[in-house]
């Protein structure tokens, strides 16, 4: 097992990273594959809705990314049968901190080259900005998952995202692509989510997933709960979705969880 590293990335909050990370991470590992989530947000959410209480860790992703910490101290098994790296606010001060520290871009892609054999798929949750902290989950991942609301502003900003992703290419990281965008909180009702989700196949072709991650009341509910929507209602919407997604994106890599990894294959 060599674990593909994938970034859920949008500078913009409140587009769906989290939920995306989450549930993809529960549906992979429904799936069958050894799958490692990384909260690396502040807010912590992923954390929590991962079913782990961000006030009461030992330790956490911070001191990891700062080198006083091992991978080993912080992960720790969530009830959604995948592994996490969990955050909380102590976070926040890694990009004063990471600064001064030399790697200071590849601390997370150290961190885990010791794990890399132990899972199918690493999950990176990232910060809502372009900062270090999302530079390192760049600086880590083999691609990026982009989740786009599909509304009048959505492309909006991913021009800068797409010169990040290009820059960290060409610099530091060659192994970096987009997987693909997808397409999230999709309202059928709505005109414009048709048109705006038209227009991003247009502009994006084969790189916009096929699956649609519709909005689903229950996706909202579940982390309140410490729950995947996949645990917290298997049959809504939204958990068929994100099912549905898992299968694309194992698709798309040519990956099946039984066959040896090295078989992986990344989309250019
Ligand atoms: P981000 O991590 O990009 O800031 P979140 O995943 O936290 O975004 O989503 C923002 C808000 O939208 C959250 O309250 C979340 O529960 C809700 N949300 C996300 N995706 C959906 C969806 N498909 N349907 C309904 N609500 C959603
Ligand atoms: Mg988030």
């Amino acid at each position: 097992m060599t674990a593909q590293v994938f970034c859920v990335a949008n500078q913009k909050g409140g587009v769906g990273k989290t939920t995306t990370s989450v549930n993809l991470a529960a549906a992979l590992a429904q799936l069958g594959c050894r799958t490692l989530l990384v909260d690396l947000d502040p807010q912590g959410n992923a954390t929590m809705g991962s079913g782990v209480d961000k006030s009461s860790l030992k330790t956490s992703i911070y001191p990891l990314l700062v080198g006083l910490s091992s991978l080993a101290e912080v992960r720790c098994p969530t009830p959604g049968g995948f592994d996490l790296l969990p955050a909380n606010r102590e976070l926040a001060g890694a990009e004063v901190e990471l600064v001064a520290l030399d790697r200071r871009e590849l601390r997370l892609r150290d961190a885990l080259g010791s794990v890399a054999d132990d899972y199918h798929m690493v999950l990176v949750d990232c910060p809502p900005s372009l900062s270090l902290l999302t530079l390192n989950g760049l600086c880590a991942a083999h691609g990026v998952i982009i989740p786009m609301q599909c509304e009048y502003f959505a492309l909006e900003g991913l021009s800068d995202l797409v010169n990040s992703i290009k820059r960290v290419h060409a610099g530091l990281n060659r192994e970096l692509r987009i997987i693909g965008l997808l397409r999230v909180m999709f309202d059928p009702r709505m005109t414009l989510s048709q048109q705006v989700s038209d227009q991003l196949v247009q502009h994006f072709g084969d790189k916009v997933f096929s699956t649609v991650i519709p909005r689903n009341v229950r996706l909202a509910e579940a982390p309140s709960y410490g729950q995947s929507v996949l645990a917290y209602d298997p049959s809504s919407r939204g958990a068929q979705a994100y099912r549905a997604f898992g299968q694309e994106l194992l698709d798309r890599l040519g990956v099946s969880p039984g066959a040896p990894m090295q078989q992986a294959r990344v989309l250019g």
